[in-house]
């Protein structure tokens, strides 16, 4: 007889994760008002931001005010930093002495922002990976590889904690080499694991050339956890992924400024939950900034972390762009869906040849034909005036027959997909960089001449 399912087995919140639309709104709201109240009262960065945008925080009294509350950029945060209190500047709420956590963004560029946690953050950080995790399937019964060593970015320190606290049993690789780790994988018959992916697909390739090991076959991980790089919301680098370990690839979204505030279900609705528990996540047209509510239309995603205290995440401007699914997920849970993820920044879209092009646009794209290997590289610069754009690829030994074929699939798929005409470059196999841990395969040289 199959046993019946109770709602603790497939919800880490049942009764929240569940709970209506307008419900759900009433507790964001009254978590809203008392973050904002919170920060108007302890920090002076928000206070000034406030007062000059003549707002104070009684003023906010319905859902439409939270719209009111000015946002916060990431470069406003940058320049409180390293003033007093030193290191985090004045949008401290604890005494420093409170402070135990200390993090730094990680992004590629500009100079990283620090961010202080008090020892509640921390458990609120452990909490908000709880529920992506329980919800991709973990349980106390999981034995979870996390192949990182963990250092000042945030990466897998939260991913580590939550998972202890749904009871799974944790083994950090830190410190071994991808070959070690990979035994280490096989000997522990690890169920569960967190990485980047281009570091997913970077150990199946080392698995199978250097120690014969074919995850798929010989190894035992299940499901995996993808941070740090949109990989798992790109169709076909998730489906490389889950066809290399014969595993559920999982994405998840999430800033050091921000937390861990969205996440893929079991059910991989083609999107990512927002956290609507903790977390107030709105859509915001790029020109009108109007809220957007319906789905469908794209906007810029704003989010405030309700429970965050140390500095808190009042309306931060995730620089993120997305639009909201417009079915429910099969999973039950009403926490709206973000539709294909969180696959382009707006910072990272650029302009080519007049037409605006996101780099996961062209991984999708090289990932989808088969013949290619997983690495690829863009250049973009310029002859004259005229932008030129480079897509250096590699052929698979085995494939080499079908060169020909291959290249034009490209090609075809290239236009298609992207409006765009490329120099496509075909390199030999093994000859273009491998990553570690993130790759950075789009080159822009246009502003350097
Ligand atoms: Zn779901």
């Amino acid at each position: 007889m199959k046993a019946l399912k109770r709602a603790s087995e497939v919800y880490w919140n049942p009764m929240v994760e569940t709970l209506p639309l307008e419900k759900l709104r009433e507790l964001q709201l009254g978590k809203f008002k008392k973050i904002v109240q919170w920060a108007y009262d302890r920090s002076k960065f928000h206070r000034k931001l406030y007062r000059e945008a003549g707002l104070e925080p009684g003023d906010i009294k319905s859902y439409e005010d939270v719209a009111r509350v000015p946002k916060v950029e990431k470069a406003m945060m940058r320049d409180i930093q390293r003033k007093d209190p030193f290191p985090y500047g004045d949008a401290l709420c604890v005494p420093l002495e409170e402070v135990t956590e200390f993090r730094q963004t990680s992004g590629t560029t500009g100079t990283p922002v620090y961010q202080p946690d008090t020892w509640q953050d921390w458990e609120w950080w452990s909490e908000a990976w709880a529920y992506l995790l329980y919800a991709q399937g973990y349980r106390n019964t999981d034995r979870v590889f996390i192949p990182f060593g963990y250092n000042i970015f945030v990466a897998f320190w939260a991913g580590h904690y939550a998972a202890e606290k749904i009871g799974c049993e944790v083994v950090p690789g830190g410190v071994l080499d991808t070959e070690a780790r990979i035994l280490k994988i096989q000997e522990l018959k690890a169920t569960a694991m967190m990485a980047t992916p281009t570091y997913v697909l970077g150990m199946a390739d080392t698995a199978k050339k250097k120690l014969g090991i074919d995850p798929a076959r010989d190894l035992t991980i299940r499901k995996i956890t993808c941070a740090g790089e949109p990989g798992a919301s790109i169709p076909s680098t998730k489906q490389r992924m889950e066809e290399a370990w014969g595993a559920k690839v999982y994405d998840h979204i999430g800033a050091t400024e921000i937390g861990a505030w969205g996440f893929e279900c079991t059910a991989q609705p083609g999107g990512l939950h927002v956290n609507d528990a903790l977390f107030l996540t709105q859509l915001e047209d790029i020109d009108t900034g109007e809220i957007i509510e319906e789905p469908g239309r794209k906007g810029k995603i704003i989010i405030t972390a309700l429970d965050r205290i140390a500095q808190p995440c009042i309306r931060f401007d995730s620089k993120d762009v997305a639009e909201w699914a417009k079915e429910p997920c099969p999973c039950g849970r009403t926490f709206r869906i973000i539709k294909g993820g969180v696959v382009g920044r707006s910072d990272d879209i650029t302009k080519i040849k007049g037409v605006l092009i996101a780099p996961s646009a062209i991984e999708e794209v090289v990932r989808s034909i088969k013949g290619l290997s997983n690495e690829f590289e863009v250049l973009v610069t310029k002859k004259g005036d005229l932008d030129d754009i480079t897509l250096k690829i590699e052929i698979l030994p085995e494939e080499e027959g079908n060169r020909e074929s291959i290249l034009n699939q490209l090609r075809d798929q290239l236009r298609l997909k992207t409006n765009l005409g490329y120099n496509i470059e075909a390199h030999p196999f093994n000859s273009l960089p491998r990553y570690e841990v993130k790759a950075k395969r789009f080159k822009d040289l246009r502003k350097h001449g």
